[in-house]
């Protein structure tokens, strides 16, 4: 039977991040992936600076090469109000093709000497072993689940429910041909939009050839109205919104983590499928490379109990981030708070400035409230 130091159950951000860092220290580390790369992800493809600065501390990665777009300035929208407040600062956001960024990284991975089995499923894990779609059973020291979402290893670990629900992601490619919103050209940076679901939002993130259109929500609380909130979200930005109907794609967004289950023996999951997505931006690719490398470090690191390892370094770097995005996800979305901050917002863009530092991973939520209420500079919107 073959048998590994670490085998890794997805090839994507988390995966490969934890696979360069394992294979480096000379570990010997398989990843498996169902899918050939390259592959799509469903994905906005927006990148933080703060992204940009671990992939090249950490990895001596440069993004350079998988950047189709990058902007530095980032606006509002509301459903009710329309355009509400832009502004153009230091920080960028990086847009990548998650078909490009993920292939990149996953050879990385390799490069650093990871032995890499694609288009191959696992299907269960039986007493330490790893069984797959084709037949193989592999067995390891340590099993780290970066399977995303609907993760198979998550599914495994004790406890677990296995009937979880999950907010949902919409979206679609759109070419500019037909966009309106896009009018005139200067306006054509990242834009969020607010008043289409209760607690979530919409985003149009430009590319080179086209824009990605789309909507997350908490659907537990907001269900049956996503499509139909997308739908007037598309009818604002859309010429012909028929033409794309077809083409829209939904996927889960793990918004609701809770620091429960990040591992169990020698199992320890990263990512997505550790629900490490920000609670209120939902910015996943940043926490998915970050617990990869926290998950690496713990077994590197730790003689015994690498999950309790992996436990601390998770909670000391995020819980307090989450706890905050969680607390300013539930008043921001209060109906009254947020008809509040768009009145405030559309007489100063020093909300949509201090938004963009608290994204680069310049300052957390308390730090981004407290500036944006001692700060009495009107700043122009764009
Ligand atoms: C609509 C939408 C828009 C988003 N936009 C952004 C954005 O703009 N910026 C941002 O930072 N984040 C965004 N996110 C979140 C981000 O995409 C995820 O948080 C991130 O991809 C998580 O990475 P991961 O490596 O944990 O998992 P994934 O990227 O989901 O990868 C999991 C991998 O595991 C493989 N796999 C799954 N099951 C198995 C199995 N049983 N056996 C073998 N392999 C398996 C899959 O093929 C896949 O390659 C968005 C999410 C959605 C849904």
């Amino acid at each position: 039977m073959e048998k590994y130091d670490v085998i890794i159950v997805g090839g994507s951000c988390a995966g490969s991040a934890a696979g360069i860092t394992l294979a480096k220290a000379g570990k010997n580390t398989l990843i498996i992936d169902k899918a050939r790369f390259p592959r799509e992800k469903l994905c906005g493809g927006m990148i933080t600076e703060k992204t940009a600065k671990l992939l090249q501390k950490t990895y001596s990665v440069s993004l350079e090469s998988m950047i189709d777009s990058r902007y530095n300035a980032f606006g509002v929208y509301h459903a009710d109000f329309g355009r509400i407040s832009s502004y153009r600062s230091d920080q960028t956001l990086f847009m990548v093709h998650r078909y490009d960024f993920d292939d990149f990284f996953l050879q990385e991975a390799r490069k650093a000497g990871c032995t890499a089995y694609l288009g191959d499923e696992v299907m269960e894990i039986d007493r330490g072993k790893i069984h797959t779609a084709s037949g193989r059973v592999i067995s390891a020291d340590y099993i780290i689940g970066a399977d995303g979402c609907h993760s198979t290893v998550r599914k495994e670990l004790r406890g677990t429910k296995n009937d979880e629900k999950f907010p949902l992601g919409l979206e679609v490619n759109i070419g500019y041909d037909n966009l309106k919103f896009y009018v005139p050209p200067e306006d054509v940076f990242p834009w969020v939009f607010f008043g289409y679901v209760k607690i979530g939002y919409g985003w149009v993130f430009p590319k080179k050839d086209f824009a990605t259109v789309g909507i997350a929500g908490l659907t537990h609380y907001d269900d049956k109205n996503l499509l139909v909130a997308f739908r007037r979200l598309l009818a604002a930005v859309c010429v012909d919104p028929s033409r794309i109907a077809r083409k829209i794609k939904g996927h889960p967004v793990p918004l609701n983590n809770h620091f429960k289950t990040l591992g169990a023996g020698n199992i320890l999951l990263v990512g997505d499928a550790a629900r490490l997505v920000e609670p209120l931006t939902g910015e996943g690719i940043y926490f998915a490379i970050l617990s990869g490398t926290f998950a690496a470090q713990a077994i590197l690191t730790t003689q015994g109990d690498q999950v309790q390892t992996y436990n601390v370094l998770v909670k000391r770097h995020l819980r307090g981030l989450f706890a905050q995005a969680r607390l300013a996800r539930t008043l921001y979305f209060n109906r009254w708070i947020n008809t509040y901050a768009m009145c405030k917002m559309s007489g100063n863009a020093k909300w949509c400035k201090y938004f963009l530092e608290l994204l680069s991973g310049e300052m957390d939520y308390c730090r981004y409230f407290k500036t944006v209420l001692k700060d009495r500079t009107v700043y122009p919107s764009l």
